[in-house]
């Protein structure tokens, strides 16, 4: 989100813009993919709009059929904010996002380097990409990886910053089921005690056609324990303890472990830049706050200071 809210607004203003993106579908941790016959979001479940601008980008969206209202409230007490879900699943919105933009799929970054005035950005596939300013947008700890090499000669603040990110795992499991779930209206639950945080029914949100499809996430002290354990073992305790709101056993499932779910740092600019050794931009959820919303601010952030002169 963070990266093509930034290429969205700077192509807007003229600027040429190409983004590379390791993954081979849309949106990053906006993730939506198929197991048996159901469609999983397994990353972002939903967003809220808090800044009237991303409360914008939602109407726009809304208008464009490409977002709809989830629910409002109904257990997220204090928090009388509407939930949003993506028409066809969060990758859905993403891939809306990119239309019109060159997002290279599938070509993960191994290095970027400073060259002349600019920056020379090196592909796996050995392609090299050459760019005037750079803006890196994959989770803090990864954005750090790939400045490693270089860590001396940006300004002073950037990898210390970079460096103080921390963020949570998440195991999501994704369950196919066949028949109704046991999910609630409107299509999730929190379960108040046990390794699990969220369960929610993609079926019910809309997300996927018949039979329930859960998306299971576990808590991240849970994700953090288990993180290296095996997978069947991992997927067996989740299955057991969503059991009440399955309503049968699961026909297919996958398990998909995310390093890197949520940041948990606070209180940081919505970007970085750093003029040395070339101009460079950092964005993304750390920085603006640890949701969807989150990102897109970041993103914008980032555009608006380099369509300013940085
Ligand atoms: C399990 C889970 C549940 C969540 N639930 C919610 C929720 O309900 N509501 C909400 O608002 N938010 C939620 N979030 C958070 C939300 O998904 C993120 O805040 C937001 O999507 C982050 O966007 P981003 O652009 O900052 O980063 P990302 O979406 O992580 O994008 C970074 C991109 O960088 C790419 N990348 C990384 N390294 C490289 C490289 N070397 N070369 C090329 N590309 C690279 C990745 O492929 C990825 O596409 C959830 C996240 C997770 C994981």
């Amino acid at each position: 989100m963070a990266g093509l809210t930034a290429g969205r607004t700077l192509q807007a203003r003229g600027w040429e813009v190409t983004l590379l993106d390791k993954g081979r579908g849309f949106g990053g941790r906006m993730a939506t993919r198929s197991v048996g016959s159901g469609q999983f979001d397994y990353g972002a479940q939903f967003f809220t709009a808090r800044d009237v601008r991303f409360g914008e980008a939602i109407r726009r969206w809304e208008s464009a059929g490409w977002v709809a209202p989830w629910f409002t409230q109904d257990g997220f007490e204090h928090e009388a904010h509407t939930r949003y879900r993506a028409e066809g699943g969060m990758s859905a919105l993403a891939g809306h996002l990119a239309e019109g933009l060159d997002v290279r799929r599938a070509s993960r970054v191994g290095s970027v380097e400073p060259s002349g005035a600019g920056w020379n950005v090196m592909a796996d596939s050995g392609e090299v990409f050459r760019a005037g300013v750079l803006l890196l947008t994959p989770p803090a700890p990864q954005t750090a990886e790939l400045l490693a090499g270089i860590a001396t000669r940006l300004q002073p603040d950037v990898i210390p910053v970079l460096n103080s990110i921390v963020f949570d795992p998440c195991y999501a499991l994704l369950a196919a089921l066949d028949g109704p779930g046991k999910v609630p209206f409107p299509g999730y639950i929190r379960p108040t005690s046990g390794p699990i945080e969220w369960i929610a029914d993609n079926s019910a949100k809309g997300v996927s056609r018949g039979n329930a499809a859960l998306t299971i996430h576990a808590r991240a002290d849970f994700s953090d324990r288990y993180f290296d354990s095996p997978r069947d073992e991992v997927a067996a305790v989740l299955l057991e303890a969503a059991a009440p709101w399955m309503g049968g056993p699961a026909t297919e499932w996958h398990l998909h472990r995310w390093k890197y779910s949520k940041p948990t740092t606070g209180d940081l600019p919505l970007c970085l830049f750093s003029r040395e050794p070339a101009p460079l931009a950092i964005a993304g959820d750390a920085f603006g706050g640890s949701r969807v919303e989150g990102a897109f601010l970041s993103g914008l952030a980032a555009a608006g200071i380099f369509a300013e002169g940085f």
